[in-house]
């Protein structure tokens, strides 16, 4: 199936909408991260699974990585190849979750927010200081397309839109950066009651 940029973009606006959200609001009361993420079929851009970050219980369960747990908890006969799968995360992955996404061979990975905005926006500024701290390198110094994957970040596919798109696509990201906006203040106000080492 082939389908245009903006039919992909809409898609997963909604799975982050219907299915990450509703998991990342439960994960957000019960004291977890906003993060979240979701693996869809590229053939038919259904939905393979969502899940949420959920470091109460490991501080490894990542959203992405929570998701890739539950990958692999499938059966083999219900699990796609994952050269056929869109890897969707909410927010631009970590160094952690990079490689997680490397090492289990996804070709691609999407992103709504990325690691300015975790800094800036939802006050959680551990990736980019990771990525200074142990790898040297600054905001944006990771190769987002190599040999292994490429990166998509949603609003730069969203700006690409012809206009009536775009204006859609852009509405659709205001609204879901409200959402976000709203489980970050939550987070925020409860992290000092967990136990999260990077909280
Ligand atoms: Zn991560």
């Amino acid at each position: 199936m082939s389908v245009s940029g903006g039919e992909l973009l809409n898609r997963l606006f909604d799975v982050i909408e219907q299915d990450v959200l509703p998991l990342t609001k439960a994960g957000v009361e019960r004291g977890n991260k906003l993060f979240g993420a979701a693996i869809l079929r590229k053939s038919d851009l259904s939905l393979v699974l969502a899940e949420t970050n959920n470091e109460l219980e490991n501080p490894l369960w990542h959203g992405e990585v929570h998701a890739l747990k539950r990958f692999y908890e499938l059966p083999k006969c219900d699990r796609p190849n994952t050269k056929d799968c869109i890897f969707l995360s909410t927010h631009e992955p970590c160094s952690l979750c990079l490689s997680a996404i490397t090492w289990t061979g996804f070709d691609n990975f999407h992103y709504l927010f990325s690691h300015e905005d975790s800094r800036d926006s939802f006050a959680i500024p551990h990736d980019l200081k990771i990525l200074k701290e142990v790898f040297t390198l600054d905001p944006g110094g990771y190769n987002a397309q190599n040999a292994f994957w490429k990166s998509y970040a949603l609003p730069a596919l969203a700006a690409a839109l012809p206009e009536a798109g775009r204006q859609k696509a852009e509405a659709r990201i205001g609204r879901l950066a409200q959402a976000y906006a709203a489980l970050s203040e939550a987070y925020q106000q409860a992290k000092a009651d967990n136990d999260i080492p990077l909280n």
